[in-house]
């Protein structure tokens, strides 16, 4: 069966076809790990997840790579985001999220970025996100990696594609790679006028071309810092996922590169440029796939909107007010089209627990049936077989997973084949894996809830001094309070 992909670069649905048979050489944008990821970073992360899933159901054996960015990078023209993390840090003892005592120096990044990578891991092996269970082999971090993008920048620089500007910065010079826009539509020319937006900076009159992004910065001050050819300071953000791309799965090309739909310019387009210039190539890599972005409640999810919610404040229940387990947001994220915008919602959610269970009960049920023998599976097996064409057709997981939920409900005579079926199935969707974690309890969600019991007592007994004293202690620890007309208190973190 051929697997049909939409390839940003191309704009269009191609059929897959790997560099080297039955091989796929996969590169997923990771993390940057100066706070906890969101579940719209895990919307990105698990539709990588569902591609490679999908690439091992139809036999490709996949190499996945993923980086986490641990070094600060400084965007040119922003503030400091080393200063931003500690803020961060700071808000996040203040609320629990981060115990006290869980990291000795909260200003050192080094020891900030590794607070947050395990965090992230722990997070991700929740979600089944499988490169999660291969770290650190096939999830490098960029601070192991800076030999080899100093490496790469000279090599830059020797061919002509990068150079030293007055002040010491190391750019990289799109005007020697005239294909730079044929990701993201941004050409030179549209650059030129501006129309591509941002790429306009302070250093601008230093650049040959206003487009032309950083290599190399020396920075003395900056508090990650490395000795360098162009003096001790720090790397640009685009180059480590060149580097990384290139060392773990060979610098002749790589077969799919994916990320979300912000990183399509400046970043993949400015990595197509370094690694076809570096390393002398026509591909960096064959197909682009890029996800959609995740809406919370139709809005779009960000912070300032007071909608962002961490994948742990779902587990835990902060952010909802119920606790999820983890298998139901992976159900949640990965069930809508990677080229629509997801939209996160409460009843969203209710209903995949709903379906989730129906899973669940279904493979305990055949488990008991069968005493765990399965039969050898049939691939022409049709739910099977209706299962693969929908994901052949660019991972059409909704159309997917409407032939599974009904042949779920449907009678099974042969439970060993049908156990055989949902193994195959499953294998894809990630549900039921044994290694699946239950949801943790949030010790402080906990006692904010047992404040919430008080104030519904309280209510009750129309106490109204000590329901506003339990109220007040909930809104202190910085969650907000809803009184529903059957006397229910509902408490949910305020995330504003
Ligand atoms: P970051 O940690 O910010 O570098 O982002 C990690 C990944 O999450 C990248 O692939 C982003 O494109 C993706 N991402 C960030 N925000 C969202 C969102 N709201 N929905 C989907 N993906 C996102
Ligand atoms: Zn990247």
């Amino acid at each position: 069966m051929s697997l049909q992909l939409y390839n940003s670069l191309t704009n269009q649905m191609e059929s897959f076809d790997s560099i080297e048979p039955g091989k796929v050489r996969l590169y997923s944008c990771g993390p940057t790990v100066y706070d906890f990821a969101h579940i719209g970073n895990f919307r990105s992360f698990l539709f990588g997840d569902l591609l490679r899933r999908t690439l091992e159901l139809f036999d490709y054996q996949v190499h996945h790579v993923m980086n986490i960015t641990d070094v600060g990078h400084m965007v040119e023209g922003e503030t400091d985001k080393m200063s931003e993390a500690a803020n961060r840090m700071k808000e996040n003892k203040k609320s629990g999220r981060v115990p006290e005592g869980a990291i000795e120096d909260p200003n050192d990044p080094y020891q900030i970025a590794d607070y947050y990578t395990q965090a992230f891991l722990e997070d991700a092996r929740k979600l089944q996100y499988k490169i999660a269970f291969e770290y650190p082999d096939n999830v490098p971090k960029a601070t192991d990696y800076i030999d080899g993008m100093q490496k790469m920048i000279s090599r830059l620089i020797d061919r002509d594609h990068a150079y030293v500007a007055e002040d010491g910065v190391v750019y990289f010079s799109v005007e020697s790679f005239p294909r730079y826009g044929e990701l993201s539509g941004n050409t030179l020319e549209k650059l030129q006028s501006g129309a591509g937006g941002r790429v306009s900076d302070e250093n601008q009159s230093r650049k040959r071309h206003p487009a032309d992004f950083m290599l190399w910065k020396p920075d003395q001050h900056h508090v990650m810092k490395w000795d360098s050819p162009w003096g001790v300071g720090y790397p640009g953000w685009h180059i480590e996922c060149s580097v990384m791309a290139g060392q773990l799965l060979g610098q002749d090309g790589i077969d799919i590169h994916t990320g979300g739909e912000d990183l399509i310019f400046p970043h993949h387009e400015c990595e197509i440029a370094q690694s076809c210039c570096a390393n002398g190539s026509d591909h960096f890599a064959r197909y682009w796939i890029h996800a959609r972005f995740l809406m919370v409640e139709g809005e779009k999810m960000s912070k300032s909107k007071g909608n962002f919610f961490t994948a742990r404040d779902v587990f835990t229940g902060v952010a909802t007010g119920s606790q999820v387990h983890p298998a139901v947001l992976r159900y949640e994220l990965i069930k809508s089209h990677y080229r629509a915008n997801m939209n996160f919602t409460k009843k969203g959610l209710e209903d995949s627990a709903g379906v989730v269970q129906r899973m669940l009960d279904f493979e305990s049920r055949l488990e008991r049936e069968t005493g765990g023998e399965v039969a050898e599976v049939d691939r022409s097996h049709p739910l099977l077989a209706k299962f693969s064409a929908a994901l052949a057709n660019d991972l059409n997981i909704s159309e997917a997973l409407a032939e599974v939920i009904p042949w779920i409900r449907q009678e099974h005579p042969d439970p060993r084949e049908s156990l055989a079926v949902w193994r195959a199935v499953n294998s894809v969707l990630g549900i039921t894996d044994e290694e699946n974690e239950a949801a943790d309890s949030d010790p402080i969600f906990e006692q904010v809830q047992q404040w919430g019991d008080e104030m519904k007592d309280a209510r009750s007994r129309k106490d109204w001094d000590a329901s506003d004293a339990a109220r007040q202690k909930i809104l202190d620890a910085g969650y907000e309070v809803q009184l529903v007309k059957d006397g229910s208190v509902v408490i949910k973190k305020s995330l504003a």
